[in-house]
Parts: C-alpha cells; structure tokens; sequence
C-alpha cells in the first residue's frame, strides 16, 4: 500500500486491536483522518489519560483512578456479597443485569500451569485479606467453565473460611463462554441459579 508512512503507522496500530482486522484498521485510519480534528485528538487524548490515571482498585482489582474504584467506594452495594471474576471486562456483564447488589473481586488472570501462570500472578493476596475482615458472607465465583476456571475455583475454595458460603454460577452460559459477551438476561439467569461450590 502506497500510504504515507504515518497512516501505514495508524493502521497497523489499529490492527492489533482485538477483532480488528487489516481491513477494519483502514476504514477507521480513514474514517480517523477525515472527522472533526477534535474528535480525532479527544479519542487519542481519552487513550492517553486513561493509562495514565487508570491502576487496579487496592480492594477488588477493578479499574479505579483513586485507592478505591467506584464500587468499592459505593456504600449502597452489598459488601457482604463477592463475585471472583477473571477480569474487569466481566463485571460489566453482571452490571448490566442491573440487579446484581454486591461487589466484585478480579483476579486478574487464571491459573494455568501449562502456561506458567501460577497463583502468585493471581490477585489472591487481597482477596484473602478481605475474607480476614469476617464481613464477607458469600463469594461467588464466576471463572469460566474452563480447565483455567476450574483450576482457579478449586484453588480460592482452600482458602474460603468455612463460615463463608462459596458457591459457582449456575452453567447457563456456553461452555467457554465469555462472560462479556453474554446478553445480561443469561448472566442474571446464571447468578440466580448458582449452586454451593
Ligand atoms: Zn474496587
């Protein structure tokens, strides 16, 4: 392609995004280079802050741009109740349900040894912490029905105090479903139905 080299830049940037092809990449280069010129600097600028501001919440892992994100902060959630998610991504699929009251735990990754990723890469030490404060009544763990999910549940529920009531979504979601693809309805239905660990 006979692209000046900054577009050949900017599509190749664009491309390595997730579900962005080589194709895709160009429509946005293009679409980028003819908007509004502010529009173009609000988007690299939002990029930009982002980064900057943005560190895992000292309570949950969630994104947070103070020691606390939002939800933890939020005195009307029920801290009582702590959903174990993979990532920050999934908590905007219970979320979405707008019934779910509680709070969220993110590990940050799963277990995996044939990958290397051991516990100590995992956002455990927090969670731990929080199941010593004794306020937490039940921990729900939404890891993905995976080889990863199971290995992660299996490893969190050695360590849940046994006065603590764990229990697992329900299996509503397609196996290896991603929960942040799931329409909220399936979500919700998987958070009813979950069943002791
Ligand atoms: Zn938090």
């Amino acid at each position: 392609m006979d692209w000046s080299p900054a577009v050949e830049t900017l599509v190749r940037e664009l491309s390595r995004l997730p579900g962005v092809g080589r194709r895709s990449a160009s429509r946005l280069a293009h679409h980028l280079l003819r908007c509004p010129e502010e529009q173009a600097r609000a988007l690299a600028l939002s990029i930009q802050e982002s980064r900057d501001k943005v560190r895992p919440c000292q309570c949950c892992g969630n994104y947070a741009e103070a020691e606390l994100c939002p939800l933890c902060r939020d005195p009307r959630r029920d801290h009582g109740i702590v959903l174990v998610v993979e990532k920050p991504s999934d908590i905007s699929a219970f979320e979405s349900t707008g019934r779910y009251r509680g709070v969220y735990h993110v590990l940050g990754a799963l277990l995996s040894p044939l990958d290397g990723i051991g516990p100590d890469r995992l956002n455990l030490a927090a969670l731990r912490s929080r199941m010593e404060g004794g306020a937490v009544r039940e921990v729900v763990l939404a890891t993905p029905a995976s080889t990863e999910g199971d290995a992660t549940a299996l490893y969190i529920q050695r360590f849940i105090p046994s006065g603590t009531s764990l229990t697992r979504l329900a299996r509503g979601l397609p196996v290896g479903g991603e929960l942040e693809y799931s329409d909220s309805l399936t979500v919700l239905r998987a958070y009813e139905g979950r069943i002791p660990a």
